[in-house]
Order: structure tokens, then C-alpha cells, then sequence
């Protein structure tokens, strides 16, 4: 039993949330290969060779797969895929762009998301939003599996791989990156931040969520987050969105302001080791979820709260 893990990296490190699918594929045992694909990759090459658990390291590099397009990787990944009894990602928005288009190629079913490992046809994941955890099984000679990052921990360094290089199937001519935009900031990564700060519609404006939640997340050196109502009225950017159809967090403490606790909401953080709630209204459902609730109006207490700590 041989495993594919993808990775995804910014041509300098592997992305954490590989490191925990690697964590996952040491789970279903047998040999695991990583592949790192891109252009002048050879530095996160040997950082992916160092990775715990990992045996071989494959590497395709080439001016096609230097922003990941699907289009470009799907055809790779379809050609290597028969070597394989198991093609990983993280279900990040690189692996969930990726895997089912290869699984379709396959004409296999894709497992998404799986948060846990039974064995190695029988997988874990949530539905309904995460209210209930449903356990499939996959008959299909090639398993393709996206991995929920939080769900398994990152895998440290200390392995010695060897490194490898395979053929490119170039550009497919199918799509082509025209620009990335990048917000410059200091800030802490939402999906693998220790603590998070959240805000909900609430807060009123994006003047607002800065002012009462950025002194707040910068005492505690948290990742900003927020729901999708906040999103959605311009206070917060969409990749700061937690939930559902945002990012999943389990942090070691959430701060909830001014966030109502919708099950599309929760979906995204209730795996979160210490919850913390400031709502005014007592009957919030994130209460329900919260370790500390206090029900108060979130623009007196936070100040409160950061200068007090
Ligand atoms: C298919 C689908 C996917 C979705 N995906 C997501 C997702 O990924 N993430 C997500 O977050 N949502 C998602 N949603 C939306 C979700 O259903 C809720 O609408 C959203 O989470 C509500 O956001 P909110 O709590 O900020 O807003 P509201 O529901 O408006 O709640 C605001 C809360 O703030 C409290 N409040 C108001 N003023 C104050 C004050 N001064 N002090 C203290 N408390 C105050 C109120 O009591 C209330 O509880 C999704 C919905 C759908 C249908």
C-alpha cells in the first residue's frame, strides 16, 4: 500500500495542513510519498524530505504547476494516480479545488474531508454541517481523500526521504493565472492560529471590527476571523470567514463577539479546545457551545477586556 499526499506549499515550506495529512496517511500505514509540484521548487523539496513518516519525495517542476491550476495538475495527478492505492490532499482550498476533478478523471468518488481513519477503506467525515459524523466506506482501487487539517495533528520534521523526479504533463492549455492578490499582513494564519478572535454582524462596520477587535487579537496574538454576515456586509474579508463555507478552526481558544452561534458558524470552530462568548442576548445559541459566556454589549466589554489583560 503505497500513499500520494499533494502538497501544497508557497515554493519555500509545505503548508501546515499537509503536514496533517501526512499525520493522516501514517494512520492508514504503508509507504507514503509527497509530491511537490511547481516552479524552482527544490528548496520546499528538501523541507518535504525532512517531514516525519514520509519515504519518498516526487517532485514535478515545471512553469505550469507554478499556481497550482487544477487544470494543469489534474492531468498529473491522473497519470501517477494508477502507482498509488491512495491520492491525499488537505481539504484547503488547493485540495478541494484539485482532488474531485482527479477523482472524477479516475471515475472514482472522492471521500471528503475525513476527520477520522477507521481503516483503510472505512473513513470518518461530518455532514449536515458537522452536526453528525457519517462513517463510508469506498470499494474503489484508487481511494482519493481529502484530509480535515484540524482533525490530525501536523507531522514534525525528522525523516529522511529520498527525493525523486518525475515527467511533467504540461499546460493543458485549458486555463491560464493571470494575477494573485495578496493582502500584505502580520498577522497570525486563521487555520493554524492557537487563539482566534471572531466578529459577527454585530460589530456594525469594517471601522468597527478593526477598532474593537484588532488591539484585542494583537494582546493575544490571534488570527481575526468572522462570520459569513459579516463577510458578506464588506466588515471582514472573505478568507477571514469561519464556518460551513469558510475555514474550519480548532484553535486552543475562540473568541466569539457578537456572533449569534449558527450552525453554520459552529460547523467551523465548535472542535475549538476553549470557547468564549460575548453576546447581549441571553438566548444566543453560541451559548450553548461556549465554555464562558457573558451575555453584555460587546462594545463596552472587549475594550474592558483588553485592557485588563
Ligand atoms: C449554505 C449556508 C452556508 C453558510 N456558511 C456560513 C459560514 O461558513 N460561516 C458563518 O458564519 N455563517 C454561515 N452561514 C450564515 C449563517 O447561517 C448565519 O447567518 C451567520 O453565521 C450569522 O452571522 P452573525 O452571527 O454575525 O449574525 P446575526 O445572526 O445577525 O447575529 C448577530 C449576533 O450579535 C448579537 N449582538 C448584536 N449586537 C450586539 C452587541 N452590541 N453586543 C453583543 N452582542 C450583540 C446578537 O444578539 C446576535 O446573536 C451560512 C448560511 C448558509 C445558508
Amino acid at each position: 500500500m503505497t500513499i500520494l499526499i499533494v502538497a501544497e506549499h508557497d515554493h519555500h515550506e509545505l503548508k501546515p495542513a499537509t503536514r496533517s495529512a501526512v499525520t493522516a496517511a501514517t494512520a492508514l500505514g504503508g509507504d507514503i510519498h509527497l509530491l511537490i509540484t511547481g516552479h524552482g521548487v527544490d528548496k520546499v523539496a528538501q523541507a518535504a524530505a525532512k517531514v516525519q513518516g514520509v519515504t519518498r519525495v516526487r517532485v514535478v517542476d515545471d512553469l505550469a504547476y507554478a499556481h497550482g491550476l487544477p487544470e494543469n495538475l489534474a492531468p498529473l495527478l491522473v497519470r501517477i494516480a494508477p502507482d498509488y492505492t491512495t491520492v491525499m490532499a488537505a481539504a484547503d482550498s488547493f485540495g478541494k479545488n484539485l482532488l474531485p476533478r482527479v477523482a472524477a478523471l479516475l471515475d472514482v468518488a472522492v471521500v471528503s474531508e475525513i476527520t477520522q481513519i477507521v481503516d483503510q477503506n472505512t473513513f470518518v467525515r461530518p455532514i449536515y454541517a458537522g452536526n453528525l459524523n457519517a462513517t463510508v466506506q469506498t470499494t474503489d482501487a484508487i481511494k482519493v481523500l481529502t484530509v480535515r487539517a484540524t482533525s490530525f495533528p501536523a507531522a514534525p520534521d525528522g525523516g529522511v526521504a529520498a527525493i525523486d523526479t518525475l515527467p511533467t504533463t504540461g499546460d493543458a492549455g485549458l486555463s491560464a493565472w493571470l494575477s494573485t492578490e495578496i493582502q500584505p499582513t502580520d498577522r497570525v494564519e486563521l487555520s493554524t492560529a492557537r487563539v482566534v478572535v471572531s466578529g459577527g454582524r454585530a460589530l456594525g462596520s469594517a471601522e468597527q471590527f478593526q477598532q474593537v477587535l484588532a488591539p484585542l487579537a494583537a494582546k493575544l496574538n490571534a488570527a481575526l476571523g468572522a462570520t459569513r454576515a459579516a463577510v458578506d456586509a464588506g466588515y471582514a474579508p472573505n478568507e477571514w470567514q469561519v464556518g460551513q463555507t469558510g475555514t474550519v478552526v480548532a484553535p486552543d481558544l475562540y473568541i466569539a463577539v457578537g456572533v449569534s452561534g449558527a450552525v453554520q458558524h459552529l460547523a467551523g470552530m465548535k472542535d475549538s479546545r476553549v470557547i468564549v462568548a460575548i453576546n447581549h442576548d441571553p438566548d444566543a445559541p453560541i451559548f450553548q457551545w461556549a465554555d464562558y459566556g457573558l451575555v453584555a454589549d460587546l462594545f463596552e466589554t472587549v475594550k474592558e477586556l483588553e485592557h485588563n489583560l
